[in-house]
């Protein structure tokens, strides 16, 4: 048996469900309108939530401001859709004392001042320090602009220096362009030059990326053969502490990277006593000793094989051999199952 040990969590986001009211081009975490609801159960909120409380440090300012990599975020999926379960969320988590907490939205829910103010200000009454809002061109195809501004506005207010806008440069861009309403992609683009699309901004080729931008994407990022990324990094470290994911079915989820599991969050505390045997989670072992070259040899004994136009990143290598195997076998650290099916062609 081989055992390797897991990072120790310092911060993180709570997936409360993967369904969202949008389904952008470039989810990470594949959320979408189609997903089971699956809400996380009470049992497992309160399970996770004593899992965490300890564990998780706070913002560099304190306990009651926030940071996007400190603290503990609630997230999904959208959890403006699911508005009670968030709220009991923060309020276990407020108990707990678990520090620097805040909710992550595309604001589809902003829909006039009055429901704005209620909902925030009830969330931070039960203990919510602060918010992240997101703007990009792939969640303007569903939620209007003018929810977005509404929302960082009555925020700036509710939750002051708390308010955190994701990415702001992109905020920043759509007010310069006029943006009003939902834009579809596809005129989106002709607002921009492609190649300044993903300038001055923080993306990551993963999750749903390499498959619903695929089109964009081969305009102005250059694809390589598999052997290409052997060497390379991964670009989220794999073993790191801070910024992991803990999701609705008990998953473990290492960084950004979507569609794999440590293993089981509710039991944390044996989970980084014990480790995890790579020789029953094969894919987790070689990931963890970056082996590309392995995780490629061992897809390709199981049937995969390499697109002749080649990949866009390492993540999308990994993206792909991971969705071919898990469809095709039974790999318990390929979690949520559902994740996978996604992603798209
Ligand atoms: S990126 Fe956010 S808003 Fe868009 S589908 Fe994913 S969870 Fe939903
Ligand atoms: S290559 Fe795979 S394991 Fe590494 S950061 Fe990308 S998705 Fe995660």
């Amino acid at each position: 048996m081989q055992v390797k040990k897991i990072p120790r969590p310092t911060s993180g986001g709570l997936i409360l469900s993967y369904k969202c009211s949008a389904e952008c081009r470039h989810c990470i975490y594949a959320c979408s309108q189609k997903w089971s609801a699956d809400l996380i159960s009470e049992e497992d909120l309160e399970k996770i939530l004593k899992q965490l409380s300890g564990r998780i440090m706070s913002s560099l300012y304190g306990p009651k401001t926030t940071g996007l990599s400190h603290g503990l975020h609630f997230t999904g999926g959208e959890p403006f859709l699911y508005f009670d379960l968030l709220c009991e969320a923060v309020e276990i988590a407020d108990k707990l004392k678990i520090p620097s907490t805040f909710v992550e939205t595309n604001c589809f829910w902003a829909v006039d001042d009055e429901t704005v103010k209620e909902k925030l200000k009830l969330l931070k009454k039960k203990g919510l320090r602060g918010i992240m809002i997101s703007v990009n061109p792939f969640y303007l195809e569903y939620v209007p602009f003018e929810r977005t501004e509404r929302a960082i506005r009555i925020s700036l207010n509710v939750f002051g220096r708390n308010t955190m806008v994701y990415q702001l440069e992109y905020y920043r861009r759509f007010l310069q362009l006029g943006i009003k309403d939902r834009v579809p992609f596809e005129e989106y683009q002709k607002l921009e030059k492609k190649e300044d699309l993903l300038r001055n901004v923080e993306f990551f080729i993963m999750g749903r990326a390499p498959y619903g931008l695929k089109d964009i994407l081969t305009e102005c990022v250059r694809q390589y053969p598999a052997d290409r990324f052997f060497n390379q990094e991964c670009v989220t470290p794999f073993l790191r502490g801070w910024h992991n994911h803990f999701d609705n079915y008990g998953n473990y989820i290492p960084g950004f990277c979507g569609g794999i599991s440590f293993g089981d969050c509710r039991e944390l505390d044996r989970l980084l006593q014990e480790g995890v045997d790579t020789e029953r989670y094969p894919v987790l072992g070689l990931l963890m000793d970056n082996n590309m070259r392995g995780l490629f040899e061992f897809a390709k004994s199981s049937g995969y094989e390499e697109p002749e136009e080649g990949y866009f990143s390492k993540c999308h290598l990994c993206m792909d051999i991971r969705k071919h195997l898990a469809l095709s076998g039974d790999f318990r650290e390929l979690q949520p199952q559902e994740f996978y099916r996604h992603l798209g062609d």
